[in-house]
C-alpha cells in the first residue's frame, strides 16, 4: 500500500497541483475532505510561516498523518506590504476573487507602473504528529497590473503582472506558473527533505 500525505486544504486543485509537481512520487495524496477532517484550524498567526505551521501541526495530530501546509498571499509594497496574511479575506467576507483584486485596483488607482511592485509569498511546513519537520518559503516577484488579464490559475492572477514576460500568471499556461510561482518554488525547497522522511517512513 503506498504511503499516505496530507495536504491541509479543502482545495482539490491545490493537492492535484501538488501532486503534478511531485509526479514521480507513488504515495496517496489526501486533502482534508479525503482524511475525514471537518473543523478547521483556524489561521490566527500573524506571518505565512506561524499560519502553516499552525495547519501542518494542529492537521498531522488530528489525523496522524504526514501533513504538508501551506500558506501564502499577496504584499504590495504601494499598501505596505499588505494584504499579506489578509490575502483571502481582503475587503471582508463573501467577495469573490474578482471582487477581490477590483479593491485591490481601486486602492492603487493612480499609482504608477514603477511603484507597483508585489510579490506573491508561500511557507510550506511539514509535520508529523511528534512536531514540524521543516518548513520551505518560496517568494515570486512581479507587480499589479492596470487591469485583469487572462483566465488562467485562481485568486489574484489576473492582476498580477511578470514584466519580464510581459503577461499576467493567469495568462501563463499551468506547467510555467507551477515552476515560477512562489508556491512551486516553495514546494521545490521543501522537496529534498519530504523525499527523505517518506523514506525513512517506508
Ligand atoms: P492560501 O494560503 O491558499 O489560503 O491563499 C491565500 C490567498 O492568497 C488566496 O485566497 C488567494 O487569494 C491568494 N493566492 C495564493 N496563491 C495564489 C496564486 O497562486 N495566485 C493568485 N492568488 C493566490
Amino acid at each position: 500500500m503506498s504511503q499516505k500525505l496530507l495536504v491541509a486544504t479543502h482545495n482539490k486543485g491545490k493537492v492535484a497541483e501538488f501532486a503534478d509537481m511531485l509526479a514521480d512520487l507513488d504515495i496517496a495524496w489526501l486533502s482534508l475532505d479525503d482524511a475525514g477532517v471537518t473543523e478547521d484550524v483556524p489561521e490566527t498567526g500573524e506571518t505565512f510561516q506561524a499560519n502553516a505551521q499552525l495547519k501542518a501541526l494542529a492537521y498531522a495530530r488530528q489525523t496522524g498523518l504526514l501533513t504538508l501546509a501551506d500558506d501564502s498571499g499577496l504584499e504590495v509594497d504601494a499598501l505596505d506590504r499588505q494584504p499579506g496574511v489578509y490575502t483571502a479575506r481582503y475587503g471582508g467576507p463573501g467577495l469573490t476573487h474578482a471582487d477581490r483584486y477590483q479593491l485591490l485596483l481601486r486602492n492603487l488607482q493612480g499609482v504608477p507602473a514603477a511603484e507597483r511592485t508585489a510579490r506573491f509569498r508561500c511557507v510550506i511546513v511539514l509535520a508529523n504528529p511528534d512536531g514540524v519537520i521543516g518548513l520551505a518559503p518560496g517568494v515570486c516577484e512581479g507587480q499589479i497590473a492596470f487591469a485583469p488579464a487572462g483566465n488562467g490559475g485562481f485568486g489574484y492572477d489576473p492582476v498580477f503582472f511578470l514584466p519580464d514576460r510581459g503577461l499576467t500568471m493567469a495568462q501563463l499556461p499551468a506547467g510555467v506558473k507551477h515552476q515560477i510561482s512562489h508556491r512551486g518554488r516553495a514546494m521545490k525547497a521543501i522537496e529534498p527533505l519530504l523525499r527523505q522522511v517518506l523514506e525513512q517512513e517506508e
